[in-house]
């Protein structure tokens, strides 16, 4: 890594004040332990402790190290996968139910935001942009299923209306959603976790569950301590590994990476997005990006399956954001980073109980800064005796990646690859 780029993120740059949290010392028996401070693990815990749940959370390095921390920051709509594998397994009427609480995902950050006082940037708007002219029919399709599952205000950009608002060529038009948007991700993590803390809940950092019992008796086991349960929330996503063995090939890791250019000035910034909207395009392989409050842009995107971090990560992604942007050829990248997005074989997030009283949630497939605040608010909603919605949700059927620990990796770069050829020619 060049000397000029920071080895933190930007985020860690310009993160809010932390909690203090010390590492679990001895055991303790508590009401629920949740494995993992992201989004999914701290929803679950905030929830539990607000309806009077004694809960215990095991963090193995600091709250946000993971996906919640570095992502693109990117409020979305839906599923990664678009409604159609939950139409065809559940039926129209269900898979409208799990749209319309993808739509809550989007409420609940914004109530948490206003009850807490959470400070982070939180913005509406987002551009869906198209590489090629042909896909135009593609945008129009999405605007008319979104305004069917009742989701409407959503408008089509022709190339020339777009490029009023975002000063790049490379697109042939947009659709913009009004009630999709961007915010600092870490700073909504940690925010989170302060009003988890302040509802009760117990944080412990630098705590890897290194042995994690999911029968009828659940605990988990860090070098110092253990924590005995009546409920285990399973949220380590991507970063779980091995830990749980059923939970490992239902999900995959695969990188993505994000730079953060010098800061441009508040003309220089609106001259790239003037709205400050989020911004993606509709490859498989995507293109996400933004502007930051202090006037930089944020873009991020490739996806590698490899767990190697490309050596001069800023000069690797500076190309992505080039063909976007020329003019920011000669821009300096203050930041680069990356992390691991955990996806599905069908790019539904997953969820369901390893035993009666042991849960778990994962695998957004990159479309998880909102999904996993609500898949933690239903799991703890389950554990409260109401099971419904997340069993809704927990019906769905997933495929493991086939192959095995030693094959997966190869047979996934071959799909990648595939995808790579079928963005470029589509
Ligand atoms: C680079 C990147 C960009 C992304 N961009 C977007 C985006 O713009 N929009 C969007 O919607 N989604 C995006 N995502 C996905 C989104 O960030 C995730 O879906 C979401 O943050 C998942 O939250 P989580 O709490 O389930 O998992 P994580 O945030 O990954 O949290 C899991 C936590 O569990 C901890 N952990 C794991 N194992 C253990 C253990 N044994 N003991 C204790 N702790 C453990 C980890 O340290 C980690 O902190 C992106 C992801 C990445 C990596």
């Amino acid at each position: 890594m060049p000397a000029s780029i920071s080895a933190q993120s930007y985020y860690q740059a310009t993160a809010n004040a932390r909690i203090v949290t010390s590492p679990l010392a001895g055991d303790v028996s508590t009401d629920v332990c949740v494995i993992g401070a992201g989004y999914t693990g701290l929803s679950a815990a905030l929830e539990l402790a607000k309806a009077g749940f004694k809960v215990v959370v095991l963090e193995a390095e600091t709250i946000g190290f993971g996906a919640s921390g570095r992502n693109g920051g990117q409020i979305c709509t839906g599923f990664s996968s678009g409604q159609s594998p939950l139409d065809s397994q559940l039926g129209k009427a269900a898979s409208k139910l799990c749209f319309d609480m993808a739509e809550e995902s989007k409420r609940l950050i914004e109530e948490r935001i206003a009850a807490y006082k959470i400070k982070c940037d939180l913005t509406w708007g987002y551009m869906h942009c198209i590489p090629k002219a042909h896909q135009f029919e593609h945008l129009k399709e999405m605007a008319e299923e979104y305004e069917a599952l009742g989701y409407g205000g959503n408008t089509l950009l022709t190339k020339a209306e777009l490029e009023e608002k975002l000063g790049s060529k490379a697109y042939h038009g947009a659709l913009r959603e009004s009630r999709a948007g961007h915010f600092h991700p870490l700073n909504y993590c940690l925010g989170l976790a302060t009003a988890a803390q302040n509802a009760g809940v117990t944080i412990h950092e630098h705590s890897a569950a290194i042995e994690i019992e999911t029968g009828a008796k659940p605990y988990a086991r860090t070098t110092n301590g253990k924590v005995t349960a009546k409920f285990m929330v399973i949220a380590g996503n991507a970063y779980l590994g091995r830990t749980v063995k059923p939970l490992y090939g239902r999900v995959m890791p695969v990188a993505s990476y994000i730079l953060a250019t010098e800061p441009l000035g508040k003309a220089g910034a609106e001259a790239l997005i003037r709205d400050n909207e989020a911004v993606a395009n509709t490859n498989f392989i995507v293109d996400y990006y933004r502007r930051s409050s202090d006037h930089r842009m944020l873009f991020g995107g490739r996806a590698s399956y490899s767990t190697l971090e490309p050596g001069n990560l800023a000069e690797y992604m500076r190309p992505r954001m080039t063909t976007v942007f020329p003019q920011l050829k000669d821009v300096k990248i203050d930041y680069a980073w990356g992390g691991f997005i955990a996806i599905t074989s069908n790019r539904v997030p997953d969820c369901g109980r390893l035993s009666p009283t042991v849960y778990y949630a994962h695998g957004y497939s990159g479309q998880g800064v909102a999904l996993s605040g609500l898949y933690g608010k239903l799991m703890a909603e389950a554990i409260r005796g109401q099971a419904e919605r997340f069993d809704l949700f927990a019906r769905i059927k997933h495929l493991p990646f086939p192959g095995g620990p030693a094959l997966r990796t190869p047979l996934l770069v071959a799909a990648m690859a595939y995808y790579r050829i079928r963005d470029a020619l589509s």
